[in-house]
């Protein structure tokens, strides 16, 4: 048996070695093979005297030769997951002991301190992990959970080497302590978010944005001087917007192979989008960036990790993601340098407010020196009003009784389903008629999908009505699917009041303008905007009230009169301006330094300047390609 490591040798002076046949990394994670049945099923919490000791997670499997064998296992699986729990999908991962089990109602499995699921361990011998089956039915899912399974030979090998990455500097004295951050993007705008943190013993990259407004800047700052591809131990991605992940698939392109850490609801929602943006350069005849395949190797290298799990991802760096509330599966992440020397908050998105779908971000945590917070809302006058769904409610109603359709463009993921929650809300307090369609446009459904299959990261409330099946405010009647070109025609072409939600938000491609090319004439149709527009895009030149706008194909141009009413309502998933400054308020600790970013110039300005006057705490706003010595 190899044994790499310090932190191995400590482990094995508190478990009994002679019963263990191998150990493997998985990333932070370090599982512990053996062959003797009875101390695989009671090994006396030699385990957990383990895990006190080096304060890592461990797990105790089966060696792959204890197996009982895959069919008998799966006959096993059915009779003993009763009916009720609603056993779908089985799939064997031979080289790691572990059974996975798609099940419906996973809470049946695990009742009674999993009583069940301990009796699959048993008369198996095989490591049962529960997956919730979504309850609607997404391609996706089950293509990102096929690619995982095929490769699994390559994860086992693929985690064991990023583990030995982070073990193999344990414990080891450092000469020079510092710790560097520099801008790759993000700095005093909205997109192209990539943040490079430095330390004596490790670079690691959080997010990997493009700018989808800019043409000529819509990439990271990858030639700074401090940054080299081949050098990066880490990539940390805090949600799914394109904004934090349009470029990863590119750094795979140019050979980045080590691991990408992110919540899973973060990992399917940014291979879609990811996927649409390889869609869009294609419809608009243009190169995309990557392909296909480097899409499937992010999804290959992802290291899914849960909130408020502290995991090491470095010798000298610690993450630990809470919740930011701004879409499903957003995080912010404590990044804990050396041991005490620096801790930094970096939040990305954030709302600082209980939306219709997530709870607000978490302020409490156990270190914080320097944060890094976004500004996108941050100028003065950024307030969000409170009566938004009346109104919002009021100008449906008005649309519809004209007989005009209505048109959302959303961002891929957050907006749309807040929306289709939003209007479930309005439509069961009888403020909508109940009948009025609401068509998710392609890749929103399989949006829509994976938040039925994560439901956990969802606010308490709707979580509680997903659990019971018959009040899920997605799987409504009225909310149908759209996804040809045929299918949009006809949606458009017939006379029926409608409510239609279509990326991209921002009206910068995508299903949105095939629609506001159709619907924009007829004034009897409306537009709502519901999302930031950043700028530089159609939608923000629509806000702004230009009479016209045109498109162009190729070498054709065409122009398009805007007659349809224009709305505009905040269903953010940012903080407001007042959100912003109580989410510092209220963060403990304090912070003793903050770094403002992803924010327009002057609102990353003014929000720092008051965030200083109000709390007497140090400010910056770095520019890209800023490089900040924080220790
Ligand atoms: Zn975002």
């Amino acid at each position: 048996m190899k044994m790499p490591a310090d932190i191995i040798k400590e482990i094995m002076k508190i478990v009994p070695e002679e019963k263990i046949s191998d150990v493997a990394f998985e990333a932070a994670n370090i599982v512990l093979y053996t062959k003797n049945k009875g101390y695989f099923l009671d090994d006396k919490e030699t385990v957990r005297k383990a895990v006190n000791t080096v304060k890592k997670r461990i797990e105790l499997r089966p060696d792959p030769s204890m197996c009982v064998d895959q069919e008998t296992t799966e006959k096993l699986i059915h009779t003993i997951l009763t009916a009720e729990s609603g056993v779908d999908q089985i799939v064997f991962d031979p080289e790691r002991s572990v059974v996975y089990i798609e099940v419906e109602n996973p809470g049946i499995a695990i009742a009674n301190r999993g009583a069940l699921i301990n009796k699959v361990k048993e008369e198996t011998l095989w490591m049962p992990v529960l997956k919730r089956k979504p309850p609607i039915k997404s391609q996706l899912i089950e293509n990102i959970r096929s690619v995982l399974y095929e490769n699994s030979e390559y994860r086992r090998k693929f985690l064991h080497k990023a583990g030995e990455r982070i073990y193999n500097g344990w414990q080891k004295e450092r000469k020079e302590e510092w710790v560097r951050i520099t801008y790759l993007g993000g700095g005093r705008q909205v997109g192209r978010s990539a943040i490079f943190l430095q330390t004596p013993e490790s670079r690691v990259l959080f997010d990997c944005g493009v700018d989808p407004a800019s043409d000529d800047h819509a990439y990271p700052y990858l030639e700074a001087p401090e940054f080299r591809l081949e050098e990066l131990d880490a990539i940390v991605i805090s949600h799914a917007h394109l904004d934090h992940t349009g470029f990863l698939p590119y750094l795979f392109k140019y050979g980045y192979r080590g691991p990408v850490y992110c919540t899973e609801p973060t990992r399917d929602i940014m291979s879609l989008l990811q996927l649409d943006l390889i869609k869009i350069a294609r419809d608009k005849e243009e190169d995309a960036i990557y392909s296909v395949d480097e899409v499937r190797e992010v999804v290959k290298h992802t290291v899914t990790l849960d909130l408020e799990s502290v995991t090491d991802i470095t010798p000298d760096v610690r993450i630990t993601f809470y919740n930011a509330g701004h879409i499903l599966g957003s995080a912010m992440v404590h990044i804990h340098v050396g041991n005490g020397l620096h801790n930094i908050l970096y939040t990305a998105d954030i709302k600082y407010a209980k939306t219709h779908m997530l709870a607000p971000s978490h302020t409490k945590f156990p270190r914080v020196e320097t944060m890094l917070i976004e500004s996108t809302y941050g100028g003065k006058d950024n307030v969000v009003s409170n009566s938004a769904d009346d109104e919002f409610a009021r100008f449906i109603i008005n649309t519809m009784k004209r007989g005009g359709k209505v048109l959302m463009p959303t961002l891929g993921s957050g907006r749309a389903q807040e929306v289709v929650v939003l209007i479930e809300k309005l439509i069961k307090q009888k403020k909508i008629p109940k009948d009025v369609p609401i068509y998710l446009d392609g890749m929103l459904w399989d949006i829509m999908a994976i938040h039925t299959a994560y439901p956990e990261f969802l606010n308490s409330s709707l979580r509680q009505r997903i659990f019971h099946k018959e009040d899920n405010p997605f799987l409504a009647e009225n909310i149908k699917r759209v996804g040809s070109a045929k299918e949009r025609k006809q949606i458009v072409e017939e006379g029926e009041p409608c409510i239609i939600i279509a990326t991209s938000g921002m009206l910068t491609g995508g299903p949105s303008v095939f629609y506001l090319q159709e619907l924009c004439a007829d004034k009897r149709n409306a537009l709502v905007f519901s999302c930031y527009q950043a700028e530089g895009t159609l939608g923000r030149q629509i806000q702004a009230g230009v009479s016209e706008f045109s498109i162009t194909t190729g070498r054709k141009v065409e122009a398009f009169p805007i007659k349809l009413e224009i709305f505009k309502i905040e269903i953010s998933g940012h903080s407001d301006r007042r959100e912003l400054m109580n989410f510092v308020k209220n963060c403990s600790p304090r912070p003793r330094k903050v770094l403002v970013n992803h924010g327009e110039i002057s609102r990353c300005l003014d929000f720092a300047r008051s965030l200083h006057q109000q709390f007497r705490i140090e400010t910056i706003c770095p520019r890209n390609l800023d490089c900040l010595r924080l220790r």
